[in-house]
């Protein structure tokens, strides 16, 4: 098999193949190691591959990546995956995601399936998180893109509309209020809308790592009276540290009163919404200007898929349209290119739309309970633990502890090298795969369930897996730091 274009019989025999090393990929994930580290070898062949001057038979290639690539996987397919926010991809979404290449639409817009199938999906999503219907709507990339459409649709309203042909020198600083808490992703955006990170003003917490609401009240009316304009407050609905989740409905009454932009990050958290034990939580999202969820992680839905929302349908598209309003049809459906950064857009709906359809509301809600219910039930196994001390228990799927030997609580210099080493190790030796954090100043495990394959045994198995670790390191003898700290990424 060579050349660009296969007859219908190669394309079978190809793609079928390809299908057997996903079943394989996800047998394995299930019993095997969590991941294995990359052999140094691998890591430059990988690396340093020379540019292919001829055509390879994909057959060949396939078995190649079979021994290289899928032998080395991140990981997060496997039932005892617990670092940052990575679920395994619902395997019906995975076929989805074949099919959306396979016919390879630009869903920028105009009469074709594809079209249609992201509207249908964006209704859904809307649905989910009881969103207003009217509201507009578009996938994304992830959570990062997600708020960075919606802080943009807010710095057009905040200038109304100047911004665009202006750029933001005749304007007052717009101030954004968030935690110290936020997505990094927050900071970013607003460094490349010209806002500046200056200008995001960081409010306290309160004793939940939530957003203090007496500290912003007093913050807004300081900025105020020294002339610069409170324009927005990012709420987070679901942080990555911890899952704490930002007073919703108290943020939308303070957000009307102020006359503040309410977005909100709940890239992790949004389907929060549906767990019997939290969805009390949710309160003040009908009443949000904007949102950023992601589908690619507490929906199941393979990466990439974010998903932005916005409660003024039209602000969102005169913030991006390059269609003048006089040649805006009311009966055509607008394209989603007027709604947001990319023209040329992938058919990500598809993936979404599989996994809707096969899991449904009901099963999703059945799985989100469960993913919060394993969390909890974690969080009861550090309590009882005499070794284990609990550093944070949000509402979501997130735990954040520490391993405690007897006789060293009072080190926390140690533990914190301790703890860091433990990562390493738990990472290097597979069994099971967790990350770290720092809250308030000392690092900690941490450990988020995003995921329909974990069950109870899988707990005892990280708990296990962290124990022997440790002891590892206390018996290895104390002062060797030479172990690779390869958990580079709280954030996600
Ligand atoms: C993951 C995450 C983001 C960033 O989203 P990406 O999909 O990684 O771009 C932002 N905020 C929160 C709370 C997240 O969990």
């Amino acid at each position: 098999m060579t050349g660009i274009d296969f007859s219908s019989e190669e394309i079978r025999r190809l793609g079928y193949r390809a299908v057997d090393l996903v079943a394989e990929h996800l047998e394995r994930a299930r019993e095997g190691a969590v991941r294995s580290s990359v052999p140094e070898e691998l890591r430059r062949e990988l690396m340093e591959e020379p540019l292919p001057l001829h055509p390879k038979d994909p057959e060949e290639l396939l078995e190649r990546l079979r021994e290289t690539v899928l032998a080395f996987p991140m990981g997060n397919s496997s039932p005892r995956f617990f670092g940052w926010v990575n679920s395994p991809a619902a395997p019906a979404a995975i076929v989805a995601e074949l099919l959306a290449a396979g016919l390879n639409p630009s869903v920028a817009g105009g009469d074709h399936a594809a079209t249609y199938v992201e509207h249908a999906v964006l209704r859904w999503m809307k649905e989910l998180l009881g969103l207003p219907a009217h509201g507009g709507a578009i996938l994304t990339s992830g959570g990062s893109v997600a708020n960075l459409i919606g802080l943009a649709v807010m710095r057009h309203t905040a200038t109304a509309g100047r911004v665009r042909a202006k750029g933001l020198r005749a304007e007052s600083p717009l101030v954004v209020y968030a935690t110290a808490q936020a997505h990094g992703c927050v900071q970013k955006a607003l460094e490349l809308l010209g806002i500046g990170s200056e200008q995001l003003h960081r409010v306290a917490l309160d004793r939940e790592r939530r957003m203090d609401v007496d500290s912003l009240v007093q913050q807004v009316s300081q900025d105020r009276a020294s002339g610069a304009h409170p324009a927005c407050i990012v709420a987070s609905a679901g942080t990555v540290d911890t899952g704490a989740i930002d007073p919703l409905a108290r943020l939308a009454e303070i957000a009307e009163r102020e006359s503040l932009w309410l977005h909100v990050d709940a890239a992790y958290g949004g389907p929060g919404i549906l767990a019997e034990q939290t969805k009390g939580l949710y309160d003040g999202l009908p009443g949000v200007d904007s949102l950023a969820v992601d589908p690619h992680k507490w929906m199941y839905v393979p990466v990439e898929c974010g998903c932005a929302f916005v409660r003024d349908a039209r602000a969102m598209r005169d913030a991006f349209s390059l269609v003048p309003p006089y040649l805006r049809s009311e009966s055509a459906l607008p394209w989603f290119s007027e709604f947001g950064i990319q023209q040329t857009r992938g058919f990500r709906a598809l993936k979404l739309w599989m996994a809707f359809q096969t899991i449904g509301l009901e099963g999703y809600r059945a799985r989100i309970t469960r993913d919060v219910a394993l969390a909890r039930a974690l969080q009861d196994r550090i309590r009882e633990a005499r070794d284990f001390e609990l550093a944070a228990a949000g509402p979501l799927s997130i735990t954040c502890f520490r391993f405690v030997p007897a006789g060293q609580h009072s080190n926390e210099q140690t533990l914190d090298e301790l703890n860091r080493r433990i990562v390493a190790l738990v990472q290097e030796e597979g069994e099971a795969f967790l990350t770290g954090t720092e809250l308030d100043g000392r690092f900690v495990l941490r450990a988020c369930i995003v995921n329909f394959r974990t069950r109870e045994q899988d707990l005892d198995a990280l708990l296990e897996a962290v124990r022997a670790a440790g002891r590892r390191v206390l018996g290895d003898g104390a002062g060797d730091s030479s172990s690779p700290a390869r958990a580079a990424n709280p954030r996600e």
